[in-house]
């Protein structure tokens, strides 16, 4: 009787698994989406096409309130679980998004080496991985910094162009050639970033479109 009992408890369970928690508060129990209620409604998500001069670009939510607690938690603190969800949600965005339908191949944000070594991760890249498992599509890992820059945020439009005069560069053996290439990152602020990595892209017969999980509410070219 007891063990039929426990059988009975058992089979229960792997028909009604027991509710994980939310990727992002890691508090409350998790929709199928894998965060809760609560969460989805105060990242206010709302996905939305934009340009950098002619470089067309999506994104998820806006950079402030919850949605930056949620990227600087991510960035700063070491919550590379974050990655995997809102991965997750970019990856299902972009899989239903028309105008995403014919990327050929993601392209993650390189973090300056310094950086890379201060933060032990990269969050484009951790991103792209994870928007792979619900829209699978190829990673180049060909794109890196050539130098060192100083830190985007802080400095005057003018000075945030020319600070990434050169910066990025396409590493041998890989062809963009007439690729629709999806440019990765976490958020797109003064968009300068996304611009040079677009032009480079362009200037190896690509075609660049952006993706970013969230975005300034005022976008300055
Ligand atoms: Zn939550």
């Amino acid at each position: 009787m007891k063990l039929l009992r426990e059988w009975g408890r058992a089979l229960e369970q792997l028909l009604f698994p027991p509710e994980l928690p939310c990727g992002l508060c890691r508090e409350r129990p998790a929709l199928d989406v894998g965060a809760c209620r609560a969460c989805l409604d105060s990242l206010n998500i709302r996905w939305e096409k934009g340009a950098v001069k002619r470089y067309p670009y999506f994104s998820l939510f806006p950079y402030q309130g919850f949605g930056r607690s949620v990227i600087q938690s991510m960035k700063f603190h070491g919550r590379q679980d974050i990655a995997v969800t809102l991965g997750f949600f970019l990856g299902l965005a972009s899989r239903e998004e028309p105008e995403l339908a014919s990327v050929d191949v993601l392209i993650p944000v390189p973090l300056a080496p310094g950086r890379l070594r201060e933060r032990g991760f990269n969050q484009a890249a951790l991103l792209a991985d994870n928007i792979r498992g619900v829209w699978k599509r190829p990673i180049c890992r060909h794109v890196v910094r050539s130098r060192e820059t100083r830190p985007q945020s802080g400095l005057p439009l003018r000075d945030r162009q020319r600070n990434l005069r050169g910066a990025f560069a396409l590493l041998p053996g890989v062809s963009l050639q007439g690729k629709h290439c999806l440019i990765v990152d976490d958020v797109i602020t003064s968009g300068q970033t996304f611009y040079a990595l677009a032009r480079l892209v362009e200037q190896y017969g690509g075609r660049p479109v952006g993706l970013f999980a969230a975005r300034t509410e005022s976008i300055r070219e």
